[in-house]
């Protein structure tokens, strides 16, 4: 039997940087995933650019039943935290928008630093293990492997969530915390693009690619003010994504589609320099013409001139424009999501330490955590915050 300070099972963004502080700090660190390569969703995130942090990391922007227990982590190692590690190993960086932070070249930098400070804290990786079996005595966590039996007093788990399966996700946190007596709260595909009920989704199916600024609400009142994508299923896009961990099968979304116009002002102001132009042409100045083509054949952009339009037909236009309100079907679920929603109980671990309160030396980091962030690179400084404070008390 092989024997170690601490087992972190998962090579991803949180295992990782947990496994690499911990190491620095001295401990014997045994890091365990079950893929080829680690940080596999690392690599794919961003668009292969990965959206390392945000500049306006903020509890706020985290959603958990405990909306408190991320502060603590978020403040100790902060989004400038990592910006410095990355400036350290001399990633280019750039802002692309609403401070979210991508690398220049490529994700396969952050995999690298992590590595390297893998390396730097002696860490051993072992990839391609399957935890069989986990047991806790006196001496700690005992786990058969499928290569052999290992021992630590310490175990971490950092094995993510349910989200994209293809990459190596599975239930593992979930059932080893209810294993040890910790309360799971459900979990839910989140950060995830709408599904459409047919009819509205074979109209809708023509404007696949066609992107539009909006303001979207949810019916608990939440507000993104970002883009939206038609896609051949449904909606996509920032403010779709972010939305989708506010919503609940039923619900209605609504959505302005011309946020930075009055349209009522709009239509007036050319109805009296052009009144004998189309209203599908005028309104074509402000929205997709795509769109505006779908929308006449919904019959909600009636077939007149502007001087044809009259009040009752331009207020049910620009009420509908501006609050579109749509029922998703449902969402494309994990094959597509980015998060997982729910998740190991915080209220029974340490804010501090991540800590079991009941269970000593079992610790829970990342996205296995009830805290889910919103897009645009806050689930990655929660990775490397919950790991970090984590790794101070291994
Ligand atoms: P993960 O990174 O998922 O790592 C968990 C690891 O555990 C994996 O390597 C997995 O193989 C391993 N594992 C699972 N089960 C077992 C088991 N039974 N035995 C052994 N190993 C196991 N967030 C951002 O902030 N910015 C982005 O740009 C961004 N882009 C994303 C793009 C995509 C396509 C996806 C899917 C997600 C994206 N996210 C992004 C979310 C972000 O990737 C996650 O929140 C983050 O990776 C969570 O880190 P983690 O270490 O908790 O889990």
């Amino acid at each position: 039997m092989e024997k170690f300070d601490v087992i972190i099972i998962g090579a991803g963004a949180a295992g990782l940087f947990c496994a690499a502080q911990a190491g620095q700090r001295g401990r014997r660190v045994l890091l365990l995933d079950n893929g080829k390569k680690p940080g596999r969703k690392i690599l794919m995130s961003g668009g292969g650019r990965c959206n390392f942090t945000n500049l306006y990391t903020d509890p706020a922007a985290y959603l958990s039943h405990n909306p408190h227990f991320s502060k603590s982590a978020l403040a100790r190692y902060t989004q400038w935290d990592f910006i410095d590690l990355v400036n350290r190993h001399g990633i280019a960086w750039h802002e692309k928008t609403l401070g979210q932070l991508f690398c220049d070249d490529s994700a396969q930098q952050i995999v690298e630093l992590l590595m390297k400070e893998c390396q730097q804290g002696n860490v051993t990786l072992r990839l391609r293990s399957e935890v069989l079996n986990v047991e806790r005595d006196e001496h700690g966590y005992t786990m058969q492997l499928n290569g052999g039996t290992v021992q630590a007093e310490k175990l971490v788990i950092a094995s993510g969530g349910l989200s994209m399966p293809g990459l190596g996700a599975t239930p593992f946190g979930y059932k080893l915390a209810e294993q040890f007596g910790l309360r799971v709260f459900p979990t839910r595909a989140a950060l995830v693009p709408f599904t459409l009920h047919k009819p509205l989704l074979d109209h809708l199916q023509t404007l696949s690619g066609v992107s539009l600024p909006t303001v979207m609400t949810a019916e608990d009142g939440t507000v993104f003010k970002e883009a939206m994508l038609f896609t051949h299923r449904g909606l996509s896009g920032p403010a779709v994504l972010q939305l989708s961990s506010y919503w609940q099968p039923g619900e209605f979304v609504t959505i302005d589609l011309s946020p930075a116009q009055d349209l009522d002002v709009f239509i007036n102001e050319e109805r009296a320099g052009h009144p004998n132009q189309s209203l599908k042409n005028t309104l074509a100045k402000v929205l997709p013409k795509r769109l505006i083509e779908v929308l006449q054949t919904l019959a909600v952009v009636p077939d007149v001139t502007l001087k044809q339009l009259n009040s009752r037909q331009q207020s049910e236009l620009v009420a509908t424009l501006h609050q579109w309100r749509v029922q998703p079907n449902g969402t494309e679920g994990y094959r597509t999501a980015e998060v997982t929603l729910g998740g190991v109980d915080t209220t029974q671990l340490s804010s501090k330490t991540m800590e079991a309160r009941d269970v000593a030396g079992l610790y829970f980091i990342g996205e296995v955590v009830d805290v889910t962030g919103w897009l645009g690179g806050y689930n990655f400084q929660w990775a490397w915050s919950s790991a970090w404070a984590c790794a101070q008390a291994l």
